[in-house]
């Protein structure tokens, strides 16, 4: 069982990871950070109680729970079991808590990598974004032993709303894979009925007003419409993290030998905005896509 007093070493202070760091540290866990570019640490501990390392390595066996959340699987790998990978030197029964998103392969990998020096590697991916974590609403789909879960369910209270255990290693990550599915799709849709409302000459936000009152409602529906209408793209998660995530969905996908076609092709459509470098937008900027494409393309 993990206590307050326990110790946490948390690496990567990005969008998510660095508000998720400070509710441990409000929360009186004794928190110490490491991120690659080390401004990110100096920044964290200007608003927050705890130690910033100069390695990842650094006094690693003095933690007990060690969380990530890095952007991609070779990050996650190279921080695990690189050259100077991180595992080998942790205290027997340390948890690995990863709430970066990657392939179910990576965490089965990195379980394997953790029981071989007694101890124990859970993914833990998210959903919710980075106003989700500021506002530690998070929901974790978590794959891990059973007999670890409640100790990741102590640790991730401070920043979760919602936490279920799907089964062992990497099934959060086949989680995480199905709600991509689900996202890539509802964004397009929301894309197509906002450019058929503005190509019809309909007033699209009164079109939303009165749908979102129905079944066309949805997360995205609710919270993104509004920029989308005013043609701003800088409100959520980033079409290269997305674009990512859903090579990581269709490569499970054929591994499945099943197909995807509406993944397939919106992924194709992050690609041309991505080819036109644009990928630092957010993922509803399919709106943008659809509209240039009227307008002669993107450039
Ligand atoms: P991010 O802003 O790009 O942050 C990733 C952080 O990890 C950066 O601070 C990066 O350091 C650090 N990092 C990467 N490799 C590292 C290494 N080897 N050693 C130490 N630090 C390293 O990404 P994010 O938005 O926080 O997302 C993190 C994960 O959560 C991703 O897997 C993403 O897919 C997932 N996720 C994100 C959202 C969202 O809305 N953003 C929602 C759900 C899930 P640098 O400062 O050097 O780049």
């Amino acid at each position: 069982m993990v206590k307050t007093t326990d110790k946490i070493h948390f690496i990567g202070l990005g969008n998510m990871g660095f508000p998720m760091a400070g509710h441990l540290a409000n929360a009186g866990f004794n928190v110490s950070v490491f991120n690659r570019t080390p401004s990110k640490s100096s920044n964290w501990l200007e608003s927050f109680f705890g130690t910033a390392l100069s390695t990842p390595m650094k006094n690693i066996e003095k933690s007990n729970v060690v969380i990530l959340c890095v952007s991609k699987d070779e990050d996650a790998r190279e921080l695990l079991t690189g050259d100077n990978g991180i595992i080998s030197k942790l205290s027997t029964n340390t948890v690995i808590i990863d709430h970066s998103t990657t392939s179910a392969q990576l965490a089965i990998d990195m379980a394997n990598a953790a029981a071989e020096v007694g101890c124990f590697y859970v993914d833990a991916p998210v959903s919710g974004g980075q106003q989700g974590a500021i506002n530690g609403q998070l929901s974790l789909m978590v794959g891990c032993p059973a007999e670890v879960f409640k100790q990741v369910q102590t640790t991730t209270a401070p920043y979760t709303k919602a936490i279920v255990h799907m089964g062992p290693v990497g099934s959060g990550q086949k989680t995480k894979m199905v709600n991509q599915i689900c996202v890539a799709g509802l964004i397009e849709a929301l894309a197509e009925g906002l450019f058929f409302a503005e190509q019809a000459g309909l007033d699209t936000q009164k079109v939303m007003d009165v749908v979102s009152q129905g079944a066309a409602s949805s997360w995205q529906q609710v919270n993104r419409h509004k920029t989308m209408i005013a043609g701003e793209y800088e409100h959520g998660f980033a079409v290269d993290l997305m674009q990512k995530d859903l090579a990581i969905c269709l490569k499970e996908a054929s591994r499945l030998n099943i197909d995807l076609p509406t993944t397939c092709q919106v992924s194709g459509f992050y690609s041309e905005l991505q080819a036109d470098n644009l990928g630092r937008l957010d993922t509803s900027a399919l709106l943008m896509r659809l509209q240039k494409t009227k307008s002669g393309g993107l450039t």
